[in-house]
């Protein structure tokens, strides 16, 4: 953890206090003390510095309190993804990394090979899934907290939102299958990505993202599993540095 978060309700009077993960990762992994500074924030609010106040046992295991300032902001999300969403299994190793690599909404949509036991998953409900995002903007020491939305009709989703939505004109799907760079003439704007289902796009949704005026992106012909994909597809279309 590069930066340790707070929910706004953890924070009183300057002071902001944690137990659990964040306790035993200070004292554990950064064998904090009291006086010793850290590295803190607000999730989706305001970064700083903090200083150890205290340390005590709780009921469940240590506590820390920390002095906090929070006076700076956060880097922003530069990308928004459209995801086929992967078994809950990969979801869980998938979630941390899109918020660490700076994806600002996460839309799972019902893309045909989308295996349809994914929609019961436990992973659904907030309370699940918001820890797994926190975890990723601790390790890059941002703030911003992706949304996550679910849209169960894939087509739907394209045809009656996602122009609102996204309004960015660059758009790229990913697609092991796609011929050549059709990055080359590359887009200003927010990134748009769409990736596909364990099983892959058919050929007809590939055809609608098209006609919106996504553009096919391939890695090359060696088909990642969906989180290695997300990553290496994120750190080649990244222009976070505005270049
Ligand atoms: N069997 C599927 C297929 O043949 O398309 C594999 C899908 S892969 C596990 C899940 C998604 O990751 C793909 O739909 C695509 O969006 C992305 N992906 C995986 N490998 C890729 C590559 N080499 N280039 C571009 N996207 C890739």
């Amino acid at each position: 953890m590069n930066r340790i978060l707070f929910e706004s309700f953890e924070i009183s009077d300057g002071v902001a206090t944690c137990g659990g993960a964040r306790a035993r990762h200070i004292l554990d992994v950064l064998h904090g003390e009291v006086g010793q500074q850290l590295r803190t924030g607000e999730v989706d609010g305001p970064v700083g510095r903090g200083e150890i106040a205290a340390v005590r046992e709780g009921a469940d295991g240590p506590v820390v309190e920390v002095r906090v300032r929070h006076d700076g902001e956060s880097l922003k999300p530069w990308a928004d993804i459209v995801l086929a969403p992967p078994r809950p299994r990969v979801m869980k190793r998938l979630l941390p990394q899109l918020a660490a690599m700076g994806a600002g909404r996460v839309v799972l949509v019902g893309a045909k090979k989308v295996e349809k036991d994914f929609w019961g998953a436990t992973l659904l409900r907030e309370e699940n899934w918001r820890p797994l995002f926190i975890d990723g903007l601790m390790q890059a020491g941002t703030s911003v907290m992706p949304e996550l939305l679910v849209r169960r009709s894939f087509r739907r989703f394209v045809s009656d939102e996602l122009d609102t939505m996204f309004p960015t004109r660059n758009r790229v799907v990913a697609h092991p299958y796609a011929e050549g760079s059709a990055l080359a003439e590359g887009r200003p704007g927010r990134l748009l990505l769409a990736i596909g289902p364990e099983g892959g796009w058919t050929d007809d949704e590939v055809e609608l993202l098209e006609s919106r005026g996504f553009r096919r992106f391939s890695l090359g012909p060696r088909i990642l599993r969906t989180d290695t994909a997300v990553i290496a597809l994120l750190s080649n279309l990244n222009k976070e540095d505005g270049t």
